[in-house]
C-alpha cells in the first residue's frame, strides 16, 4: 500500500479526493494525519506556482509524495481578478466579499459577466520534477447571490449547462462537474502511471 499526502487540513477536501481516487492502491493522509502544523506560504503569482510551492513544501516536511491544489475565481471583466487572491478578495470574506465582487461588476451586463473557476493540482514525489494538471469550470457572475450550498463564490456562480448557481446544486453534482473534480480526475491518471512505474517512493 502506497501513501500520498493531500496537502489540506480540510476533511471535506480529503473526502472529495478519496472518492475520485477510489480503487487506487493508495492510502491518503491529510496534514493533520501526519501532524504537520506549519503553513507553507502561498506567495506565488499563479495557481500553478502556489500548488508547486505547497506540494514541495509539504513533501519536504513529511517525506511523503504529495498532492497540493490551488484554486480560485477568474472574472473576465476584471482581467482575471480575484485569481490567486480569491480567498481574501478586497481584504474580505463571506457575504461582504460577495457584495464587493458585485460592486466591482455593478455596471457590467449579463453577457459580459463571464467567469471561470480554476483548480491547479501539483503532484510531487522525491527525485522527480513536479507534475501539474488543471481543471476549469466556466460560468457567469449572477446579479444577486442564490442558494445556500457550497462555499465561497458559489452563490454568485451561475453554471449555464445546469441552469442554476453552484450553491443551488446538490453537493454530489457539484463534486462531479467542478474545476477541482476535473483536475482530480486528471491527477488520478498521473497516480495510475506512478503505480505502473512502481516507484518505491509512492
Ligand atoms: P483554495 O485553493 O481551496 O484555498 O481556494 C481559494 C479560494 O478560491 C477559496 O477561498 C474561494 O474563495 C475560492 N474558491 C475555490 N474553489 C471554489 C469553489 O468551488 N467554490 C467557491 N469558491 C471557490
Amino acid at each position: 500500500m502506497h501513501e500520498l499526502l493531500i496537502a489540506t487540513h480540510n476533511p471535506g477536501k480529503l473526502r472529495e479526493f478519496a472518492a475520485i481516487f477510489e480503487g487506487l492502491n493508495l492510502t491518503l493522509r491529510s496534514l493533520d494525519d501526519v501532524g504537520i502544523t506549519e503553513e507553507v506560504a502561498e506567495t506565488g503569482e499563479t495557481f500553478a506556482a502556489n500548488a508547486i510551492l505547497k506540494a514541495q513544501g509539504y513533501m519536504a516536511l513529511s517525506g511523503l509524495p504529495t498532492l497540493a491544489d490551488d484554486s480560485g475565481l477568474e472574472v473576465a471583466a476584471l482581467h482575471g481578478a480575484p485569481g490567486v487572491h480569491s480567498a481574501r478578495y478586497g481584504g474580505l470574506q463571506g457575504e461582504a466579499q460577495l457584495r464587493y465582487l458585485l460592486d466591482q461588476l455593478k455596471d457590467v451586463p449579463w453577457h459580459a459577466r463571464l467567469a471561470r473557476f480554476v483548480c491547479v493540482i501539483a503532484l510531487v514525489r522525491p527525485g522527480h520534477p513536479p507534475e501539474l494538471v488543471e481543471g476549469t469550470l466556466p460560468g457567469v457572475i449572477e446579479f444577486e447571490p442564490r442558494g445556500s450550498g457550497g462555499f465561497g463564490y458559489d452563490p454568485l456562480f451561475y453554471v449555464l449547462d445546469e441552469n442554476c448557481t453552484l450553491a443551488e446544486m446538490p453537493a454530489e453534482r457539484k463534486n462531479r462537474i467542478s474545476h477541482r473534480a476535473i483536475a482530480a480526475r486528471a491527477a488520478r491518471n498521473i497516480l495510475e502511471r506512478w503505480m505502473l512505474e512502481d516507484d518505491p517512493h509512492l
